[in-house]
């Protein structure tokens, strides 16, 4: 078998622009492919063109109540919070559109130190986090072995009441031993995103004599890490890049794929817009507007049902507040992407240190207190891949909707462990009644109330289902 045979080009180019090119004016149309998401069927691309193709203000509109009513069955209104923790920031690359890229003199360099590995992580424990995506440029000195050294510092370093019960990471692709070697860290997620799957594009922001400018070999990055073992990984799109409706349809082709090979998709989906950075060289031709950002994340929400989709601090916290209900399941909170940022004092960004200028830069509790007001739960749930709740089995439980009787009493206790070490009086008054009025709504409140009592009377921390 050739390679082309096992790791096939899955983007077929000329049918995604043709899907691009039938606008979609029939509402009864649309409203047959909704009735397909609600019943909690994953979308085909054909349908998902649909969706992208509908303009109309009516159709827009059915579509956002869709996602936001979806979102609600498979989820419920909880929304999990991590950090981002950069690692390093050099790069053999040369990504137009990053302030990380090879040939940027600006850019500050550095490799976060053990000490200074060690002192982010006690200031994101003591903030409050417990899952952390930890982020690395693509260098030779950050190697599996590096990767795999570095998650397992990162759960060795307990604060008080504070560790972090889950790590993420983003990362170059790498080859089967390579992702064998990180997952045995006891890594979360591994993500991957393909930036543009417009291959002409890809081909202009990534220069081919770089390592990243092998586009088929990213594009099976994440087919390699099922094929060793990694069943949970994180998929995304660099929106901004290309026409958002490729991306859209692709991220979709990506997912289904995933899912005819392995019988499990993506964990989540990222749908990042680009953001100024420094020395950034990309134009705004394929700018995202608003309107067109919130109808793609509930078009993905719609799409990939039991896929969650995260939502990140690029964004403006106005925009993330409009976009959330619409299917977001994860966001970053408390954000710094300085290199070392989160144990500094300062409060201005510095974009000769960091990959790009994020939107959001409220701190945790701000943003844990926004979101009861605006009825979500505030989650650092981690139990899933705590208790092998991953891959195939995860899918049997995210598939039905049946997750939401896991997300929601997790989402309660680990809000409660939250308020009772780290929240603001403040946040605490905001956060008590929700809790209360979530419980008596709970099918088996009386058994979370008895893990929230143990929580806080008995200071017992990290009991989940
Ligand atoms: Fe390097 Fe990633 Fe930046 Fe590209 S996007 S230059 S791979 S850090
Ligand atoms: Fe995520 Fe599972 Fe927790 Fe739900 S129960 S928030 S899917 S880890």
């Amino acid at each position: 078998m050739t390679d082309d045979k096992k790791y096939p080009n899955f983007i077929d180019d000329g049918a995604i622009k043709s899907l691009m090119e039938s606008p979609c004016s029939d509402l009864g149309q649309v409203q047959s492919v909704l009735d397909k998401s609600m019943a909690k069927e994953a979308l085909t691309v054909e349908e998902t063109a649909v969706l992208v193709n509908a303009d109309s203000p009516e159709a827009v509109e059915m579509i956002c109540n869709a996602a936001r009513e979806l979102k609600k069955r498979v989820y419920g209104n909880r929304i999990v919070l991590f950090a981002p923790l950069y690692i390093g920031n050099h790069c053999i690359n040369e990504c137009k559109y990053c302030a990380f890229r090879k040939s940027l003199r600006s850019t500050v360099r550095k490799t976060l130190t053990p000490e200074e590995l060690n002192a982010q992580v006690i200031a994101l424990e003591d903030a409050g986090h417990k899952r952390l995506i930890l982020v690395f440029g693509e260098h030779p000195k950050y190697t599996p072995e590096f990767i795999a050294q570095t998650v397992r510092d990162t759960y060795a370093v307990k604060h008080g009441n504070g560790e972090i019960r889950r790590v993420n990471i983003n990362a170059a692709p790498l080859d089967h031993e390579g992702y064998k070697v990180v997952k045995d860290s006891g890594i979360g997620t591994y993500q991957v995103f393909q930036e543009t799957y417009h291959e002409e594009t890809y081909a202009k922001v990534h220069p081919p004599q770089t390592h990243k400018g092998d586009y088929m070999y990213r594009l099976h990055g994440l087919t390699r890490a099922y094929e060793a073992g990694c069943d949970d990984v994180g998929i995304g799109a660099l929106f901004g890049l290309y026409d958002w409706r490729y991306e859209v349809l692709s991220l979709v082709t990506h997912s289904r794929f995933l899912f005819d090979r392995f019988g499990c998709g993506p964990h989540t989906i990222s749908f990042p817009r680009i953001r100024p950075a420094n020395g950034m060289e990309i134009d705004d031709k394929h700018y995202v507007s608003d309107p067109h950002f919130a109808k793609l994340v509930a078009i993905l929400r719609l799409a990939v049902p039991y896929t969650g989709l995260i939502l990140t601090a690029r964004e403006s916290a106005e925009i993330r507040r409009e976009v959330l209900e619409f299917g977001v399941s994860q966001i970053d909170a408390g954000t710094r992407i300085e290199l070392a940022g989160y144990s500094e004092k300062q409060k201005e960004q510095d974009l000769t240190r960091e990959q790009f200028q994020i939107g959001d830069v409220r701190c945790l509790d701000e943003i844990i207190r926004d979101l009861v007001e605006h009825d979500f739960i505030p989650s650092f749930c981690t139990s899933c891949y705590r208790k092998g709740r991953t891959g195939e089995q995860f899918m049997e439980y995210a598939v039905p909707g049946f997750i939401q009787n896991m997300c929601t009493p997790n989402a309660l206790v680990t809000l409660t462990e939250y308020l009772e070490d780290y929240g603001s009086e403040e946040t605490k008054a905001a956060a008590r009644p929700m809790i209360e009025s979530e419980l008596k709504k709970l099918p088996a409140g009386d058994e979370v109330r008895a893990m929230i009592a143990r929580t806080v009377e008995d200071g017992v921390r990290d009991t989940y289902i």
